[in-house]
């Protein structure tokens, strides 16, 4: 059977986590894609991320986890605590992820993955190229901001929340915000020793914090925001100052990192997601990672599940002879998966972000009392669940047929 992906033009739009993860798990099984990027350049900016055990399997698919994992910070525990530093979850990542499966979490500063994943790619990005709709998914061209049209035989939307290739398979969906921004910085700290390998995350009332270590020196900090707060009238004086004076008191290592909080390195976002969509694709046109699933970032998943995305196109790419039968087993082995989890994230942005003190007093007893078997079991269906299309590999010589 010949292989759509060795022999095919394939066009990726959108040169993020998942574009660029996804040429390289193309190029790991003989095809050449070309990647369209519409930022001019790529530059190492951009808060830190936190990559759990299903997204650093994927990238071992892939022979690139080792590298992630060397660009970061592999963590040994993650923890959930109350603004007085009571422990309400924990996980024990170096007794349980690692030991069974090898890897953890790994905490990375956005810039430091993007570099592994150019370095990792084969062929070129070409930056400056903004896809402003693509036409006739059947046999698709893509229309760019600068006039320039292809016409590939495949295209890949992979051009995040506010996808414009969206248009072409789901014009009616439209991203819904959600009640809260976010605040985000990697902060140069010396942290307490005891923080030099955790992840941690605070839950206090309407406020919702934490990070982890993307190196030995650097922290990466997140803080959640309501919307009404985030307006002019709240900063009256530098943010960081803001955050110190609202954070104040806070378990380690948040009063250690917002000490060295600087207002002008702060990213700022509002929040939202992409409804289900009731498809992925259409005639030759997919979409993957935000672009098809964009989710609230409370479950940690959205690049993880982008990664996944990667490998399972790739795969389906490479089996079938197809585009809409291929993009039928992509969406197969990863919609379902993908949509739960963003129902999760919701959940999960729902219960950080409460702003009753009595439903966050609830909440706070609730994550106590639930068991730690319960949890690690949820983690082990995560890990288990994960799309991690056998037989690709870096390997050129191990590469399927
Ligand atoms: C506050 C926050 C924290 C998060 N933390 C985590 C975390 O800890 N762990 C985790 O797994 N996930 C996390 N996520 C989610 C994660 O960042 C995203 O899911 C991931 O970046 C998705 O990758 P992507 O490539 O699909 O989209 P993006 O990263 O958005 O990349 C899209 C790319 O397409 C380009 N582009 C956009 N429009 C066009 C166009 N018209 N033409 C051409 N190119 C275009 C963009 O410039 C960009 O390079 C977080 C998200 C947020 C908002």
């Amino acid at each position: 059977m010949e292989h759509i992906g060795e022999t095919s033009e394939i066009a990726i739009i959108g040169g993020g986590i998942c574009g660029l993860t996804t040429a390289i798990a193309l190029e790991r099984r003989g095809a050449s894609p070309t990647v369209y990027e519409a930022a001019s350049e790529y530059r190492p900016v951009g808060a830190g991320i936190l990559l759990q055990t299903n997204a650093l399997l994927a990238l071992d698919r892939l022979g690139i986890a080792d590298r992630v994992r060397s660009a970061g910070m592999a963590l040994d525990d993650a923890r959930i605590l109350s603004p007085s530093g009571r422990v309400l979850q924990r996980f024990d990542l170096e007794g349980v992820e690692r030991t069974r499966y090898d890897y953890g979490y790994v905490a990375i500063q956005r810039g430091d993955l993007q570099q592994v994943l150019l370095d990792e790619l084969g062929g070129a990005v070409r930056t400056g190229k903004a896809c402003a709709a693509v036409e006739d998914p059947e046999s698709p061209t893509v229309r760019f901001e600068d006039g320039m049209r292809i016409s590939p035989d495949i295209v890949i939307g992979a051009d995040g929340i506010d996808s414009n290739v969206r248009g072409a398979i789901a014009p009616e969906a439209e991203t819904r915000s959600f009640d809260a921004a976010v605040h985000r910085s990697v902060v140069p700290c010396e942290l307490p020793e005891r923080c030099r390998s955790t992840g941690v995350e605070v839950w206090g009332h309407g406020t919702y914090t934490g990070g982890a270590p993307v190196g030995s020196d650097r922290f990466y900090w997140f803080a959640t925001v309501p919307n009404r707060l985030e307006s002019a009238t709240t900063y009256h004086r530098p943010r960081a100052e803001w955050v110190r004076e609202h954070y104040r008191g806070f378990p380690e290592p948040i009063p250690t990192v917002i000490e060295s909080l600087d207002s002008d390195d702060i990213i700022t976002t509002g929040l939202a997601d992409v409804p289900p969509l009731d498809r992925w694709s259409r005639g030759s046109v997919a979409l993957a990672g935000d672009a098809a699933h964009g989710m609230l970032p409370f479950a940690g998943q959205g690049a993880a599940q982008a990664i996944e995305d990667a490998v399972a196109l790739a795969a389906a790419l490479t089996t079938s002879e197809d585009p809409p039968t291929a993009f039928d087993a992509y969406e197969r082995e990863r919609k379902r998966r993908a949509d739960q989890i963003r129902t999760e994230s919701r959940w999960l942005g729902a219960l950080g972000t409460a702003q009753s003190s009595l439903a966050c007093r609830a909440r706070n007893a609730g994550a106590t009392l639930l068991p730690g078997g319960v949890v690690r079991r949820f983690r082990q269906r995560r890990i288990l669940g994960a799309s991690l299309a056998e037989e690709i590999t870096a390997d050129p010589e191990k590469r399927p047929g």
